[in-house]
């Protein structure tokens, strides 16, 4: 082999091997990033190599085997097609750097398919004509030079019109390397064309390629200082969006509680504020209880309803605003007036606030409630003023208040106990019980009474007596009677096709009931939980049902027009006339315990039980004697006629799981036939709290 085919041979092995470290660096990128271009550029690089190794063995067929002419085609069409397949494959990954549109599948099948058919038509070109050997020295080696000179300035340029998406000396690297490779091929393919025009060697062009190492090795040092930035940016980028989770509200994009305050305390402490500043804090209690029934994701649609609204008014009046809890905003307010201005800016802001908002395509209002602290008087940190304006939010009976003192311990205990109140409500420690209601005569168990128990960890299972009213300061009320009714109607759905399926009876508080939207959660939770509307009843007080308003009534007869009963609870006890009844949309009445229990030893009371029955029963109405505790009592109501009986003569209100085993054997009888059912129950007892089936 003469030394000049030696040289070359050399340096197209060098070539290759580079190109192997090269296709390894990129396939091992493209591994980790999954880019276009690392992919094209792994095979493109492949190729090259392809090219390098199959040039290499063609030079040294020509040395040691000039006559085979069938091998020494071969490797020189597989020279060349590798070469012009990495030239297509080049541009394709150029094509989908930094983001770019990249190249559909079908146009790089068809480049390929262009690249393939190049390369043959090249290396078949004079190839069997004796004295075509510089025409073919020209086509193979100088036009390809010119071609991949070309295509890699291309690549140079492609780079450069992504270099403002991709900062860092990485890629201006890769892009001068592109380009300075680019120029050497084209000035290689100059120096051949000069050889093939002069029909003579210019010495030395055997030694080219190890320039064209040197611009090889210069693309692959780039790539990787490339990849290595792209890296850090990808950190930084990650550490900024965690700053930024840890800064503010992922829903509504306001400042969350410890980035409010730290903007706060920077406030006061830089003389910020020349005026006293007030913290309103702005709560929106029965938020959290509604995530039950109407789903998290509404009620974060309905947070960042609220929150659009109180930016629309922050950029008038407020300096920050900021999500300090799931259900409460914050607000800040220099005070540059007196307190009347400050109070008439927020019933503003309450009764804009208190306008309907849309959850499910519906319109649904909330209770807010607005708490002020104001600097220097209330606290001189931000911490403190926040938890003061809570406080005072906490009890702001009427919707508005400013912190006092005074009024902190007790705001201070209901706020515990309102947390105390959420927290049960997670964990589940509010249940229903279910107490028995009985049809007179034939005393077989019909409905249940839906009653609320607290399976307080510490205290044990607390009655409606030790807590509903703590609750109904805290505002959170509603949100129980709503877990109620939830949770009641989650336990019927699964009975309720079953023959004689029992009807459930849950208590409503007047301050639900007047919620514009009950209607319409009641709708919704029927639906989420699957009970038939017909299998429940909503029990108001008379006092809720005669207030009256269009609201009660309108709230009533769309109750029942979805099929829900209505019953009138205590009745008896709010001496309402007997005249009014006809006139409300009510299914049934409930005879209040007081009158059950005083009716045998006072005439008068009688006499108000059997004219209360009468006209019930006139009226088409099912009357339910409360608080039957005995024989003589249940037997009087039942001659009176009233149609159902309830109490501890039956059974007190019992748990879920009890309730479902009394469904599940075909809800017995109960009085009288105790045994047959094993049931432990003596109808000849009066008078005990017992429970059904213990
Ligand atoms: P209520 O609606 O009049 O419920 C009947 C109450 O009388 C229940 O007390 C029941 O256990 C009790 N009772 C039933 N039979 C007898 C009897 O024979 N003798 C005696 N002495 N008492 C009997 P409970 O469970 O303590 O509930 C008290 C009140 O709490 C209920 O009176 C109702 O107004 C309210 N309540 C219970 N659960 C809820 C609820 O989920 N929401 C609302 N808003 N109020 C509820
Ligand atoms: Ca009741
Ligand atoms: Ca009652």
């Amino acid at each position: 082999m003469d030394p000049a085919n030696q040289g070359l041979l050399l340096t197209y092995i060098a070539q290759a091997l580079v190109g192997v470290v090269q296709v390894g660096i990129f396939a091992y990128f493209h591994r980790i990033y999954r880019q276009d271009y690392l992919r094209y550029w792994t095979w493109s690089f492949a190729a090259l190599c392809v090219y390098q190794l199959a040039a290499g063995c063609a030079v040294y067929m020509v040395s040691v085997d000039r006559d085979n002419l069938g091998v020494r085609l071969l490797w020189s069409w597989l020279s060349q097609v590798a070469s012009y397949l990495q030239v297509a494959l080049l541009i394709a990954g150029s094509l989908s750097v930094g983001g770019g549109a990249g190249i559909g599948r079908r146009s790089l099948a068809r480049v390929l398919a262009a690249a393939i058919l190049f390369g043959t038509a090249v290396s078949l070109a004079y190839a069997f004509s004796a004295d075509g050997a510089d025409a073919r020295l020209f086509l193979r080696v100088g036009l390809r030079f010119a071609i991949s000179g070309a295509a890699f300035i291309a690549t140079a340029v492609l780079l450069a019109r992504r270099r403002a998406l991709i900062p860092g000396l990485g890629l201006r690297f890769v892009m001068a390397s592109f380009a300075a490779y680019g120029l050497m091929l084209l000035q290689e393919s100059g120096f051949f064309a000069l050889q093939f025009h002069h029909g003579k060697n210019i010495p030395g062009v055997e030694f080219l390629g190890l320039f064209d190492l040197v611009a090889q090795s210069c693309i692959g040092f780039g790539l990787i200082i490339w990849l290595a930035e792209d890296e850090r940016r990808r950190a930084d980028r990650a550490t900024l969006d965690t700053e930024r989770l840890r800064s503010f509200d992922a829903t509504t994009g306001l400042p969350n509680r410890n980035h409010a305050l730290r903007q706060i305390d920077a406030d006061l402490g830089n003389g910020g504020s020349e005026y006293p500043l007030a913290i309103l804090a702005i709560d929106f209690p029965e938020l959290e209880g509604m995530a039950k029934w109407l789903g998290f994701p509404e009620v974060e649609g309905i947070a960042l309803q609220v929150a659009q609204r109180l930016q629309d008014r922050t950029e008038r009046v407020g300096r920050r605003l900021a999500r300090v809890h799931a259900h409460r905003f914050m607000l800040s307010v220099p005070q540059r007036n007196d307190n009347a201005s400050l109070i008439g800016l927020v019933q503003n802001l309450r009764e804009d606030l208190l306008k309907p908002y849309v959850a499910n395509a519906s319109p649904l209002s909330i209770a807010v409630a607005i708490g002020i602290a104001v600097s220097p008087g209330d606290g001189c940190e931000a911490a403190t003023l926040l938890q003061h304006a809570e406080a005072a939010a906490q009890g702001a009976s009427h919707g508005l208040a400013f912190y006092s003192a005074k009024r902190d311990a007790i705001a201070r205990h209901r706020m515990e106990f309102s947390a105390q109140v959420r927290a049960a409500f997670e964990t589940g420690e509010f249940v229903p019980y279910f107490q028995p209601i009985v049809r007179s005569g034939s005393r077989d168990v019909v409905s249940f009474e839906v009653l609320a128990r607290w399976n307080h960890r510490d205290r044990g299972l607390l009655l409606p007596a030790d807590f509903l009213s703590s609750v109904e300061e805290c505002g959170l009320l509603p949100a129980m009677d709503m877990h109620m009714l939830y949770e009641a109607c989650a336990w019927a759905a699964p009975h309720s096709e079953a023959p004689g399926a029992p009807t459930i009876s849950v208590n409503v508080s007047s301050h639900t009931f007047e919620q514009e939207s009950y209607r319409d959660l009641v709708r919704e939770t029927l639906a989420s939980t699957g009970l038939n509307p017909h299998r429940l009843q909503i029990e108001i007080t008379e006092s809720t049902a005669l207030a009256d308003t269009v609201h009660t009534r309108n709230t009533l007869n769309a109750l029942r027009a979805d099929g829900v009963r209505v019953a009138l609870d205590d009745f008896g006890v709010g001496f309402s006339s007997l005249a009014q009844l006809r006139n409300l949309p009510v299914d049934s009445l409930k005879i209040d315990r007081s009158f059950v229990q005083a009716a045998l030893h006072d005439r008068k009371t009688a006499a108000i039980a059997e004219s209360i029955a009468l006209l019930a029963r006139k009226l088409g109405l099912e009357v339910v004697a409360e608080g039957v505790e005995n024989c003589s009592e249940a037997d009087h109501f039942e001659k009176l006629g009233v149609t159902h009986l309830q109490g501890f003569m039956f059974s007190a209100a019992i748990s879920g799981a009890r309730a479902s085993e009394l469904v599940g054997r075909g809800l017995a009888k109960i009085a009288g036939h105790a045994e047959q059912y094993g049931i432990d129950f003596d109808i000849g007892c009066p008078s005990a709290n017992r429970e059904v089936g213990r």
